[in-house]
């Protein structure tokens, strides 16, 4: 729903929050120039909307209006029944790391998220998070680093290793300790969404979970920041649907991830997923959500991870989530996704190449899109 108020009125302001609050709703307030402001209320408004005749009574309200858009919550632009259209600002989803440093999705800043697919032995958890924290320092950028680690595997074959759980939290836990540096992890199970959602910094939703929706809502209660990757079969309208049941519960803090679709092209074994790089300039331009990219899974082959960065990098893509190893010996007993891992040398090439990108090239980009939307 979308309430429009006279600015200066705090206390409707007020009024308008509590009643939010009540049915578990969120508010962002756009400030426009003039006299009147809009509230966009966020969540499923239902019964909220029902307080109708309340609300248009409160002081200084001029309008109110049901959201007619498909994408109530998470769209660039939501429309009212009688035609206003809303444009909202593009979020900033945050996350804090113990180094009282904020990593800012969507800031115009890429974000580097690196690690292990999974983490298997404390030894190569702490190093790559070491190489990490190494290479934050190093380019000036600890405050866009962020770590990665899936301790509850997906696995398409029933037989094959499915990560340390919890054990592999406590390794993540550590790392994130010893260096200040945030981490995100994927959660399968909505069970287990408070117990892990309580350690992690953000919760990764996996491509094989992209439309488990009663997950989807169970993340969206529990309200930490999460990450959603697309489904690898799923329309860009289905994955943002999905968004759409993380915020229904109130939760706006989602950062959207494209990491690749599987095509027809993609059978054979030439590479592991094909990346949909239009589907990152089509959220940017539908949705309010930041957009990452993953270079690892729509490759399967660490050697092609850098011109994948470099690729999303030219649809002003918000951050990448790498998967990376310490040492090329630990290679052979990586016991998923092995191939794809890439070595955090050759990744400190990759966050100067990202550096240069944004300086150099980033504006230039930005400029021509800005004369092609006028
Ligand atoms: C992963 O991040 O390791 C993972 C399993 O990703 P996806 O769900 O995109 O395959
Ligand atoms: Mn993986």
């Amino acid at each position: 729903m979308i309430i429009e108020f006279e600015n200066g009125r705090q206390s409707t302001v007020d009024q308008i929050r509590d009643l939010a609050a009540r049915f578990g709703l969120a508010i962002e307030i756009t400030q426009r120039i003039g006299v009147y402001s809009t509230i966009h209320v966020i969540g499923d408004t239902r019964e909220f909307a029902a307080r109708e005749g309340y609300l248009r009574d409160l002081p200084g309200v001029r309008a109110t209006w049901r959201v007619t858009s498909d994408f109530k919550n998470i769209a660039r632009v939501v429309s009212g029944a009688d035609g206003i259209a809303l444009r909202r600002p593009r979020r900033v989803v945050e996350v804090p790391g113990l180094d009282g440093l904020a990593r800012r999705f969507g800031s115009g800043q890429h974000i580097f998220i690196v690690g292990p697919d999974s983490p298997q032995t404390l030894e190569q958890t702490l190093a790559i998070a070491r190489a990490a924290r190494a290479i934050g320092e190093r380019y000036g950028v600890t405050d866009r680093m962020m770590l990665r680690g899936g301790a509850f595997k997906p696995r398409t074959r029933p037989t094959d290793w499915r990560g340390l759980g919890m054990k592999g939290i406590a390794m993540l836990d550590r790392a994130r300790e010893e260096t200040g540096l945030p981490y995100v992890t994927e959660v399968m199970d909505l069970n287990l969404v408070p117990e892990v959602g309580e350690h992690a910094d953000m919760l990764q939703i996996g491509t094989r979970n992209a439309q488990n929706f009663d997950l989807l809502e169970a993340v969206g209660r529990f309200g930490k920041p999460v990450i959603l990757k697309r489904g690898f079969g799923n329309e860009v309208t289905e994955w943002f649907h999905a968004a759409e049941y993380i915020a229904n519960q109130g939760d706006l803090d989602i950062v959207l991830c494209e990491r690749g679709v599987k095509t027809l092209f993609t059978k054979g074994g030439y590479c592991r997923n094909q990346p949909d790089l239009n589907a990152i300039t089509y959220a940017r331009r539908q949705t309010i959500l930041p957009i990452i990219f993953d270079p690892s899974h729509v490759t399967g082959d660490h050697r092609l991870v850098p011109e994948n960065v470099m690729a999303a990098c030219a649809h002003l893509v918000d951050g990448t989530i790498t998967e990376t190893l310490h040492d090329e010996a630990f290679r052979k007993e990586q016991l998923c996704d092995a191939g794809q891992a890439l070595l955090m040398d050759h990744y400190a090439m990759v966050v100067e190449a990202v550096l240069a990108f944004e300086h150099h090239v980033a504006p230039r980009l930005l400029a021509m899109q800005e004369a092609l939307e006028r």
